[in-house]
């Protein structure tokens, strides 16, 4: 196992490996963007970092802690998450971490809290978890993940050492990639009937359709990045990032975000199939027209 793993910067790489081999990481980092599912290895792939009790390469793979992280059953690693998807990150789960933070480690000398979506939360409960953000117990630290630092308290974010996970190395199938493609690059030309035609490939495929949701999203937010004078990624879909950028404003592909935002969070909520299908093709269109 390795930080390769993972897609983060030259920069990030560099600084993650350098602070966990001098075991001087941050108590509090960020992850944002990416993959949800690379952001939820990254987590704890860096909290096995700071359990392992190896000498060399952390984490090792071998010593007793990094066998608990591997059977996720480190008694000092903890995992929140919201209750479910698109549900708000509980103000009592965040003071309970906070008082839970001052117990002393049961294995080792340190304790991770991995706070996942943590964009779930709302103002009272990353207030209430400021306070222990501001001055960790010693051998404490925090990993919270989230879409995008724009949904954090500013506060939050200042004490937060903030790593972006790029977009470029994407779990998505071939076929996920190319209709999530050519949908955006149908939206971005404003054009309906391949909007249609591409969708209605998806009848029937409740878990395809989550997965180009999903691809998307990343599309959209990778071509908001661009937009904003972010550099271009180099991704499977630049192409199609590509073409949004050229054709549509940072309005109109902000809103194509937030709608595929809104369509996944119904997706999860085991929404009607066709229903699903007209609102994206819906969607799509309303967000580009004038
Ligand atoms: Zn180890």
């Amino acid at each position: 196992m390795s930080l390769q793993e993972y897609p983060l910067s030259g920069g990030d790489r560099r600084f993650l490996e350098a602070r966990i081999e001098s075991r001087t990481l941050p108590q509090t980092l960020l992850l944002e963007g990416g993959a949800e599912e690379r952001r939820h290895a990254l987590a704890l792939y860096l909290a096995a970092a700071i359990v392992c009790t190896g000498n060399g390469a952390r984490p090792c793979g071998i010593c007793r802690a990094c066998v608990k992280c591997k059977a996720h059953s480190h008694p000092d690693i903890q995992l929140y998450a919201p209750e479910k998807k698109g549900s708000t990150f509980k103000v009592e789960v965040c003071r309970a971490i906070r008082q839970d933070a001052f117990l002393q480690p049961n294995d080792g000398v340190c304790k991770v809290y991995i706070l996942e979506d943590s964009q779930a939360m709302n103002d009272s409960s990353e207030n209430a978890l400021l306070k222990i953000l501001e001055e960790p117990p010693a051998g404490v630290y925090f990993i919270l993940t989230c879409d995008s630092r724009s949904a954090m308290l500013p506060t939050v974010l200042s004490r937060a050492t903030v790593v972006p996970l790029l977009g470029a190395v994407s779990a998505f199938s071939e076929q996920t990639l190319e209709t999530a493609c050519a949908l955006a690059v149908a939206a971005a030309g404003g054009n309906e009937l391949a909007i249609l035609r591409e969708s209605a490939s998806l009848e029937k495929a409740r878990e395809e359709i989550r997965q180009v949701l999903l691809c998307l999203s990343e599309i959209f937010a990778a071509a908001l990045k661009q937009k904003s004078g972010g550099t271009a990624e180099e991704a499977e879909y630049a192409e199609a990032v590509g073409q949004l950028v050229h054709t549509l404003t940072k309005p109109k592909i902000y809103a194509l975000w937030k709608n595929v935002q809104a369509l996944t969070a119904s997706a999860e909520h085991n929404a009607n199939l066709n229903l699903l299908l007209t609102g994206l093709c819906y969607r799509l269109r309303q967000a580009t027209e004038n």
